[in-house]
């Protein structure tokens, strides 16, 4: 069974929506940088799950946190460190967007990740955790946690081991000084205002050395972490809340939250999804350059139903690893091509579901499956300017191809363009040496390329007649397949690999082929 449907039926048979009439679904992000696309496989599970459950006529409302509110811990390396410096502990929404237009920082990158969210199909209701705070909402649940102090140090101790002395409140207050909410420590509460310093100075952040007591309502604290979390499920009325795999072992974050939502608010754990990461290139994090890692990069790089591919195509519990780099590209667009190959063929199997799934929510029903052409051959096509790509397209299916199939395959023409632009590795890029590259040719190799340019000389041909000379060269020459091909690599791409050689060649002007070839002979 596909993994979403799975996890519907396992919800279905285990729980009632808390409000008696849907469930609710819930996941966020905190704000504090360009969103790595690991963020995305966490929207795209909550949503698939949400798609799941509507598909069997279970209402759900799927509800996604921009989280505005956690501090600026960090300034990312593709911003001017002596700019945000002097921000760092202020709660995000304080934070200046790095460029006009936006209200803020959390702003400025919660629009850029929405814009994915959508690209990729997904359409929660949003929130930010500035309106739950500020608003009241969360008052209550502050309340209970200063109250109930003593019992939140006591379950962090049992749940996770982690020890809290007894001044510990499990608030940040945002210092009425400074702003800053990272640079506090509060100490008691008398049932109505909170003691804090705001004196300490963590990951580059100063604190202002103010002192005082301040009311803890609407939005003048944040509760700590794992309280805020199950908070949220509480003011939320969440039923469904998945998390990437690291938070929930035991004795991890969600079950640090899971206990204190049932002890401190009487809250039942939301449904979990613990998911496995999204990889890049084998890491679980971006390298230090970061390049293509970000939700934007990668959404770049693929239309929408293959970007939900990458997203969905994985059973929870398997790693997603995508390499922008390398030929995990490729790879994916043929997948894709694999499970439309599968439901032309009318295949009604999970691959016919996960198919379905990755077409947009309002693009689903009877569509026909166009054929495309394979994207490492688009890849190729695109850089070959003598190659007409409806041509080369008609010639691989073998036949004329349809307006659908001619929409379709510009779509990929244009993705592939982009990718042979920015991260495709050196095998997939066939640069034409404009002038003979420096190379040694042995005596076999020379006499074969002037064969060759004999051959090519005597009229147009296409890629497999001239793939059926380079192999009857092998005796004819005579020499061995490796060299010739090496040799031809060499003399048009500087490189001693590259595409299957015959439709390589009939890419290229015909007279400059036959040019090349004759002065490599000589
Ligand atoms: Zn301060």
């Amino acid at each position: 069974m596909f993994w979403a449907d799975r996890i519907a039926n396992e919800i279905k048979d285990s729980r009632k929506p808390k409000n008696g009439s849907r469930f609710v679904i819930r996941d966020e992000k905190t704000l504090s940088g360009r969103v790595h696309v690991g963020s995305m496989r966490g929207v795209a599970i909550h949503g698939l799950v949400s798609e799941a459950l509507a598909a069997q006529g279970i209402e759900n409302e799927y509800r996604y946190e921009l989280n505005d509110f956690d501090p600026f811990d960090g300034v990312p390396s593709y911003l001017d460190a002596a700019t945000y410096e002097p921000y760092l502990g202020l709660p995000l929404y304080k934070v200046p967007s790095p460029e006009e237009g936006f209200a803020n920082y959390a702003e400025y990158f919660g629009a850029e990740f929405v814009d994915v969210q959508r690209k990729a199909g997904f359409f929660p209701s949003y929130y930010r955790a500035t309106e739950l705070y500020q608003s009241g909402r969360m008052d209550p649940f502050i309340r209970m946690a200063l109250e109930r102090a003593a019992d939140v140090r006591r379950i962090l101790r049992e749940v996770s081991g982690s020890e809290k002395d007894e001044s510990w409140l499990p608030v940040s207050v945002v210092c009425e000084n400074c702003g800053k909410i990272m640079t506090t420590r509060a100490y008691d509460f008398d049932g109505e205002t909170v003691g804090y310093a705001c004196d300490w100075n963590p990951d580059g952040a100063k604190a202002c050395g103010h002192k005082g007591r301040v009311a803890p309502w609407k939005g003048a604290t944040k509760l700590f972490w794992k309280v805020d979390w199950a908070a949220k499920w509480a003011v939320n009325g969440v039923d469904i809340e998945g998390a990437g795999k690291d938070h929930s072992t035991k004795g991890g974050s969600r079950d640090v939250a899971a206990h204190i939502a049932a002890e401190l608010f009487d809250y039942e754990n939301p449904f979990d999804v613990p998911y496995e990461f999204f990889l890049i290139g084998g890491k679980k994090m971006s390298s230090s350059k970061g390049r293509g890692s970000s939700a934007k990069d990668m959404s770049d790089l693929f239309p929408s139903e293959v970007f939900r591919l990458a997203l969905i195509g994985k059973d929870i519990n398997q790693q997603v690893d995508v390499d922008p780099e390398g030929e995990s590209v490729p790879r994916l667009y043929d997948w894709y091509d694999e499970l439309a190959d599968g439901v032309s063929a009318g295949k009604e199997d999970d691959y016919a579901k996960l198919f379905t799934y990755c077409q947009l929510p309002d693009k689903r029903g009877g569509f026909a499956v166009p054929w495309q052409m394979r994207f490492r051959e688009v890849a190729f096509v695109v850089q070959m300017p003598h190659l007409s790509l409806e041509a080369e397209a008609e010639r691989a299916k073998g036949s004329t191809i349809t307006q659908d199939e001619v929409d379709a395959l510009n779509v990929r023409a244009q993705y592939a363009r982009h990718w042979i632009r920015t991260y495709a590795p050196q095998e997939f890029l066939y640069q034409v040496q404009l002038t003979m590259p420096d190379v040694q040719l042995t005596e076999a190799q020379r006499k074969a390329l002037g064969m060759l340019a004999t051959f090519m000389e005597e009229g147009t041909k296409d890629g497999d007649v001239i793939h059926g000379k380079l192999h009857a060269l092998k005796e004819e020459a005579p020499i061995a397949p490796k060299d010739l091909f090496q040799a031809i690599y060499a003399v048009f791409l500087g490189r001693t690999s590259g595409p299957k050689a015959g439709w390589f060649l009939a890419g290229l002007p015909r007279e400059f082929v036959v040019a090349r070839l004759a002065e490599a002979a000589r």
